[in-house]
């Protein structure tokens, strides 16, 4: 396929502003794909949670053919998830790309991600095509396209006559779509000066397949890629044959060859995921060449342990584990060991709904029963003569006690954007204020009478964002906020950890790092839950909250009175050989903590609400 007649590109938008419904028309306009009925799974959210949960996780990426003009042209669509915890994958899928949808639905207008994801689509100078998605009346009454039109062009700069009007429920509109990709979006240009023929690949995204081993996504720079070629990759210096290639149709399809401005797939002699770097550069074997310039690794920046309910399925856990990381190399893992819950494993995700939506893919596609302790983000903590990072709280150090040597204990903060109608203004302040955020700034993106709306800014610790602020936001907004953030690095922060004793025993797995103005107020609130979860004993039960050497909440369990067995000797053997029976069954699943007995269950129960 010549070059001049390919089209690389990414559809950005915010989330359910219609990307994946575009995706689809797209496909089925240019006969990529039957028909979709009414209520039948878009093309692109293959995972099962990504369709329950309506957001893509994994960058996808296909082919179509279209004929305009009297031309064939190959449109390659690489797909971008649309979540902040997402937008390291976002980087590198429009890395591939020389132009992008920019989408934004005519009921909602600009929100957050729209804005984040433009920047980093404008930086890679990208050319952005402007739509307004659910644009007619007809479909959406609610929908003001002259506004929202009004809108783009003040917050992007783009002229209003550029801005496509569709519906991508319908169709209308979705034709234009294709020929100001074929118009607008260059063709992809060579690498390298003409004539120059050596390959050049950028690898920008994997899979692990069992059959076959790496699947490696590539956009081909310049020159040709065959089977049987020797390949060598630019960060690891390795050496590889390549043994299968094609393209996305939308299926993997073989192809002989895939040429210079293309993207496609590509399976070679390299069967550890490993090593497979995204963003790493492929070039032929005896050629030099320059690198791509590289993009910043993943960062995990949430952490927490992971434990199976039942402690035998460890050996299973670990290995569902490890092949789920081979399909989402941005999950970091460790092994851990907790007294109170056995033997688990430390995973690190960039944000917390890539927590969550690892944990139901180990649910759901690996069957497995988990334990997640209360994520925490990785903090620095600074001594005289060296710098410590800490992702599990029962590694944090005793700030309290003066040996410690502890000279300063840091923590990672996010610059985070909100974009909200005006009559939220006072809610969102007070959202931030309790959530230790400073510098606020605000401004308005749009003032009418209609709808005014601010875009508020402000410098907030990253521990703050991983609990429970999203559902908050929401909530105080009517839904109608909209969040995004960037790492903005570290700063010093008075924390502590918060140790929980139940009968003068700690229990680690429930260690929590807080910050101190916070410390009383966390420290009642799990006490009153574990006096809810663990079951009475035949004495008193202190349940204590320690910060060092000083206890600051406490709870005492009663005693149940009578003996469970005494109500049975002296009658029905059977009974009683069945009694015994049965606690030797529950024993089992309890945990001494002293003469304390807590049962597995109580764990699950208390990290889970
Ligand atoms: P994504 O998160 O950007 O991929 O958004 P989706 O494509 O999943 O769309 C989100 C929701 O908006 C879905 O319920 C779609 O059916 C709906 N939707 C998408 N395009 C249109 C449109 O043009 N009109 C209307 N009324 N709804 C649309
Ligand atoms: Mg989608």
């Amino acid at each position: 396929f010549p070059s001049d007649l390919i089209r690389n590109f990414s559809i950005i938008a915010h989330i359910d502003h219609g990307k994946s419904t575009l995706a689809d028309r797209l496909l089925e306009l240019t006969g990529t794909i039957q028909k979709l009925r009414k209520g039948e799974q878009q093309m692109l959210d293959k995972l099962k949670v990504e369709r329950e949960r309506g957001i893509t996780v994994k960058a996808q990426t296909a082919s179509m053919f279209h004929n305009y003009m009297s031309k064939r042209y190959m449109l390659n669509l690489i797909d971008t998830p649309g979540h902040v915890d997402f937008s390291w994958e976002v980087a590198r899928s429009l890395a591939a790309c020389q132009g992008a949808l920019l989408l934004v639905d005519a009921s909602q207008g600009v929100q957050a991600q729209t804005l984040s994801v433009f920047h980093v689509a404008k930086e890679r100078g990208l050319v952005i095509v402007p739509i307004l998605n659910k644009g007619s009346k007809i479909d959406l009454p609610a929908a003001d396209p002259e506004l929202m039109a009004a809108q783009m062009h003040s917050t992007f700069g783009v002229d209003t006559s550029e801005i496509l009007q569709i519906s991508a429920k319908t169709g209308k509109g979705v034709e234009s779509v294709l020929e100001a990709i074929i118009d607008r979006i260059p063709a992809p240009r060579s690498a390298m000066a003409e004539g120059d023929k050596r390959l050049k690949a950028f690898l920008f995204d994997s899979s692990y397949d069992r059959y076959r081993g790496v699947i490696s996504l590539l956009s081909v720079q310049s020159g040709v890629m065959q089977r049987g070629d020797k390949i060598q990759s630019i960060a690891t210096s390795k050496r590889y044959e390549v043994t299968d290639l094609g393209i996305m149709h939308p299926e993997e399809v073989p192809t002989t060859s895939l040429r210079e401005g293309q993207v496609g797939w590509m399976v070679c002699s390299m069967k550890d995921s490993g090593e497979a770097h995204v963003g790493d550069t492929l070039h032929r074997v005896g050629e030099t060449i320059e690198p791509m310039p590289g993009l910043k690794a993943t960062k995990a920046m949430v952490y927490a342990g992971i434990f199976p309910v039942d402690s035998n399925d460890f050996v299973k856990l670990e290995e569902s584990i490890k092949r789920l990381t081979l399909t989402d190399r941005s999950v970091t893992v460790s092994r851990e060991s907790s007294s109170a819950l056995g033997q688990g494993c430390r995973l690190g995700f960039l944000g917390t709904l890539h927590m969550d939506v690892f944990r139901q893919r180990l649910e759901d596609e690996y069957d497995a029963n988990v334990i997640i302790t209360a994520p925490t983000v990785p903090y620095k903590v600074i001594y005289k003569d060296r710098e410590v990072y800490v992702s599990n709280p029962t590694n944090f150090p005793d700030v309290t006690n003066p040996t410690s040597q502890v000279k300063e204990v840091q923590e990672p903060v996010v610059n985070a954007s909100i974009i909200v109608p005006e009559q939220f203004f006072g809610d969102m302040m007070d959202l931030l204020y309790n959530h230790r955020a400073e510098d606020m700034d605000f401004r308005y993106i749009n003032v009418s009478a209609k709808d005014s709306r601010l875009i508020l800014t402000a410098v907030m610790p990253l521990s703050e964002i991983v609990t429970d602020f999203f559902d908050k936001l929401k909530s105080r907004s009517s839904g109608f906020a909209s969040f995004d953030y960037e790492d903005a690095g570290y700063k010093a922060s008075n924390l502590a950890k918060i140790v929980f004793l139940v009968h003068n025993k700690p229990v680690d797995a429930l260690a929590l790092i807080v910050h101190r103005s916070a410390e009383q107020a966390v420290a009642r609130t799990w006490v009153k839950k574990l006096q809810k979860v663990i079951p009475r004993q035949l004495f008193e039960v202190p349940i204590q909250a320690a910060v060092g050497k000083k206890i600051i909440a406490r709870e005492t369990l009663s005693a149940i009175r009578s003996d469970v067995t005494a109500g049975i000797y002296g009658g029905h053997y059977e009974r009683k050989l069945k009694h015994i029976e049965n606690q030797k069954e529950s024993k089992k699943r309890m945990k001494r903590f002293g003469s304390v007995d807590l049962p597995q269950e109580a764990f699950f129960d208390i990290l889970r609400s």
